[in-house]
């Protein structure tokens, strides 16, 4: 099942699409999926993030390739940090290049969304912890992460993070494609099997540290071949099974 948010005229709702229509959803699908009798066609409403997270927690580096496109040594723990709600962007919207920033980044990855509260979940427990996975775009400073020697400016401008188009809750994160496209040219792609850390070993790490709650985001860090965007620019994040993340960059 796909889940959207999105907007119509002034009021917020939670939509079922199958990537061409929205049926309406009553109440909240975290607790229960209600299907309503309205639909319309998804290219007529405006989808916003398809989540309102507590919060949304990133893996830094997590793909067995991309170390050794770095010329690093896999870390031992998951190296963890987290972007601010603030910086969520939905499908179809537009990343605001900062005027305080040099270099512009992407970094596709796939996002696992928290079904509900969990606090040191057993690795061989995580599944029942989450609800389904969407794409991100983890949006990074490079220059400003560079300089700071820490990511949090790096990574937090209002727009750095774009997330959707929507949940998809039937996946199986074992082997798939996470692409990036740069203006249509493909720039990333490798397999969630050369994850460094599975999912249940990152969703269980982290939940050691912090309290998990509904809808709280964890991004599950970048393939190889992270590079530059520029204004104008349109970026795609694609993961298998679950669709395309499609957003353009403008002047901050
Ligand atoms: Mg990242």
């Amino acid at each position: 099942m796909k889940i959207v948010r999105f907007q119509k005229e002034d009021e917020i709702f939670w939509g079922e699409t199958d990537g061409h229509v929205v049926i309406k959803l009553k109440g909240d699908p975290f607790l229960s999926i209600q299907r309503g009798n309205e639909d319309c066609p998804l290219s007529a409403v405006s989808l916003l993030p398809p989540v309102v997270p507590s919060k949304i927690i990133l893996v830094g580096l997590n793909y067995i390739d991309h170390a050794k496109e770095l010329g690093m040594l896999s870390p031992k723990e998951p190296i963890i940090f987290l972007k601010p709600t603030s910086s969520l962007l939905a499908h179809g919207k537009s990343i605001a290049y900062p005027d305080a920033a040099e270099r512009l980044d992407y970094e596709a990855e796939l996002a696992v969304v928290m079904a509900r509260t969990g606090r040191n979940i057993p690795e061989n427990d995580v599944g029942r912890f989450i609800y389904g996975y969407t794409c991100l775009n983890d949006v990074t400073a490079r220059d400003i992460q560079k300089r700071d020697g820490q990511w949090t400016r790096a990574k937090s401008f209002d727009t750095f993070c774009p997330l959707g188009p929507w949940i998809e809750t039937d996946f199986d994160p074992g082997d798939k494609m996470v692409t990036s496209r740069l203006n249509g040219d493909v720039r990333q792609s490798s397999s969630t099997k050369n994850f460094i850390f599975s999912i249940p070993e990152i969703v269980s790490f982290i939940s050691r540290v912090m309290t998990l709650n509904p809808g709280d985001v964890i991004s599950t860090g970048t393939p190889p071949g992270v590079g530059e965007m520029n204004v104008s620019d349109v970026i795609e994040v694609e993961v298998e099974g679950i669709g395309t993340l499609k957003n353009s960059v403008v002047s901050g």
